[in-house]
């Protein structure tokens, strides 16, 4: 099977496992843990996240993301591209602001430390009375409306609170010449066909990314989609 069904088939699996999922990407529930002193699911999973993102970059992003697939599905109806540029920094806001609330709440925590992984859940499934099912639907809507307003994984681009845990992770890898699963690519290959722009889900200039041999990007997500469409194989994963 191709790489790219495969990684759809994760994208769709990861989507039907949001409603058990969801509590452990939450940022609202690293707060209330925060203020009770537990450290949660979300918050063992984004630190795994941010840890794995140094030797996998955004990994995640292409295959494990349940709001992925969610924006992926939405490239059925709509094939608009997201500006990219300074909208793009919107997501590190809301990101430090929220970081600096978790720490707030930490620091003015009502108890001690403890480790709870299933917080907030019952028997570990993160959505079991109506008020789960309000939240899910908001948070599906919140992810659906800027792909559908602003265009292919505009959620991504713009808002995700988990985005730049990824981004960090991967940055400090490079930093520490750690090795990495990256993109390399041969401008010499290249005939300019543009195949790589129209396939890329993130909508990144791919073809200017290969004639400058400067693959890397805080916006790619190693989906390996522009890979699979080079019918040239300028394009191709390295780790280095
Ligand atoms: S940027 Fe955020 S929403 Fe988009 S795929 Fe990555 S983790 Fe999921
Ligand atoms: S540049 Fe290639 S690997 Fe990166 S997001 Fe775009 S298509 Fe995927
Ligand atoms: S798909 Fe391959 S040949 Fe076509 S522009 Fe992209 S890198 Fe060049």
């Amino acid at each position: 099977m191709k790489r790219q069904n495969i990684r759809k088939l994760f994208l769709i699996s990861a989507m039907l496992l949001f409603p058990i999922t969801i509590y452990y990407l939450s940022p609202y529930l690293i707060i209330q843990g925060a203020l009770e002193g537990v450290i949660n699911g979300s918050f063992i999973v984004f630190a795994v996240m941010l840890v794995a993102s140094i030797f996998f970059g955004r990994l995640f992003c292409a295959y494990l993301c349940p709001a992925g697939g969610i924006q992926e599905c939405i490239t059925l109806v709509t094939d608009k591209k997201p500006k990219q540029g300074w909208k793009n920094n919107i997501k590190y806001v809301i990101w430090t602001v929220w970081i600096a609330g978790v720490v707030v709440s930490f620091l003015n925590r009502s108890k001690e430390i403890s480790v709870d992984f299933f917080y907030m859940t019952d028997h570990g499934i993160s959505i079991a009375n109506i008020y789960g099912y309000i939240i899910y639907y908001g948070i599906i809507l919140l992810i659906l409306m800027p792909a559908l307003v602003g265009g292919k994984r505009a959620f991504c681009h713009y808002i995700c609170w988990m985005a730049p845990f990824m981004v960090i992770g991967n940055k400090l890898g490079r930093l520490l010449h750690i090795k990495q699963i990256r993109l390399t690519a041969d401008k010499g290959k290249c005939t300019n066909c543009h195949g790589c722009d129209k396939a890329c889900p993130m909508s990144l200039k791919v073809n200017d990314k290969v004639q400058a041999e400067r693959m890397e990007d805080a916006e790619c997500i190693l989906c390996g989609a522009c890979i699979g469409i080079c019918p040239k194989k300028a394009i191709r994963y390295q780790i280095k």
